[in-house]
């Protein structure tokens, strides 16, 4: 009985929400931009970075991290959508940070890598840099990575990396 509760109100909400919505026609982020974060119900991705229908791709998973999954989507933004710069946000009370992969395969009984974090800069850091050095990932110009504080809603703006301009230019 839940369940038929839980998905009758999204799709009544469809209702009112199909009657009003934007409309976007083209599939190519306005802004050229893809945004990875955390699966965490407490993040408004569009919200917290001023972006609008249309502009980005949002890329989400538990904690935000780069996975070959990511990766492959970020193969076909690049390179088929246009997108050339990547925002890796990961956030404050993240579920993922200060536990281990021994832990969560214990809870939730999934042999799995679960790419904890240890530390947000360091696993920051860590992303940034399997993202510039994937060859495929060649359009990308810009990444940024940053932690979102879900309590007081401000970011911490906390690594950069930009493409080094080909040699001679
Ligand atoms: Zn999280």
């Amino acid at each position: 009985m839940r369940a038929v509760t839980q998905i009758a109100r999204l799709l009544d909400a469809n209702h009112g929400y199909a009657a009003a919505r934007a409309h976007v026609g083209d599939a190519k982020p306005s802004r050229r931009l893809a945004v990875l974060t955390c699966m965490d119900a407490r993040i408004d991705v569009f919200a917290v970075l001023g972006l609008h229908l249309g502009e980005a791709h949002v890329l989400r998973n538990a904690g935000g991290r780069v996975t070959d999954d990511v990766l492959r989507s970020l193969a076909l933004s690049t390179h088929v959508l246009g997108v050339d710069t990547v925002v890796v946000m990961q956030h404050t009370k993240c579920g993922l940070a200060g536990v281990t992969d021994d832990e969560l395969r214990e809870h939730t009984g999934a042999d799995l890598g679960f790419f904890p974090i240890d530390d947000h800069a360091g696993a920051l850091r860590e992303d940034l840099t399997i993202l510039s050095e994937t060859p495929y990932l060649d359009p990308v110009q810009l990444i940024a990575g940053f932690v979102y504080d879900v309590e007081s809603g401000e970011i911490d703006d906390v690594v950069r990396w930009e493409r080094p301009a080909p040699a001679g230019a």
